[in-house]
């Protein structure tokens, strides 16, 4: 097994003292040895930071768009948030970018956004904040649902029913069901002190 030699690096003691573990996120983690095309060919082992050539790589893939939001133009994981492989990982572009900006980011807290672009990721964007802070924002936003976790499942922005075509169909569904309840071909049921126990075609 190969073992990292970057423990002789001069800027060992400029990093910050979170970093000590040898696993992610520790600076052995940026570390790489020279490939192929690249640092010196004669077969010895040079240490070459990779975070130098990490951020303009990442804002290249950047387009600043005309509303002042930074738009991810690489890949995107399928919830829609942007994608990027960064520190050893496949990870939320806009996640990264609040890093770039400001450090790193406690793995319990979101990075939101302001803008509720999911392919923004420009830091003056994104703040941080716990689970709950999300949710009541969700709320401020509009979003005017009794918010627990179990309802961030199901209505969240990737479940089928918030989908255009399911949203359609739901739609059509019940001008279907009102319209069979205006011409009296569908009844209301109702049980004791008017309680509502649904619709019967009749
Ligand atoms: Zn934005």
């Amino acid at each position: 097994m190969w073992a990292c030699q970057s423990t002789s690096v001069a800027t060992a003691a400029l990093w910050p003292t979170w970093q000590k573990r040898w696993g992610y996120e520790s600076r052995h983690h940026f570390l790489g040895r020279s490939g192929a095309g690249r640092g010196r060919s004669d077969g010895r082992n040079e240490i070459m930071p990779r975070w130098r050539a990490f951020e303009p790589y990442f804002w290249s893939l950047v387009k600043k768009s005309s509303t002042g939001c930074w738009l991810w133009r690489g890949g995107t994981f399928g919830n829609g948030y942007g994608r990027v492989h960064f520190r050893g990982r496949r990870r939320p572009a806009h996640r990264v970018a609040w890093q770039l900006a400001h450090g790193r980011i406690t793995p319990k807290l979101l990075c939101c956004h302001r803008c509720d672009n999911k392919l923004c990721v420009r830091p003056t964007h994104l703040f941080l904040g716990s689970q709950k802070d999300n949710m009541q924002d969700w709320t401020q936003k509009g979003f005017n649902r009794l918010v627990n976790d179990r309802t961030l499942w199901r209505t969240g922005d990737h479940h089928w029913t918030c989908q255009p075509a399911a949203r359609l169909w739901r739609q059509k569904q019940s001008h279907k069901l009102r319209a069979q309840l205006r011409s009296g071909l569908r009844i209301v049921l109702r049980g004791a002190n008017g309680r509502l126990l649904g619709t019967r075609m009749i």
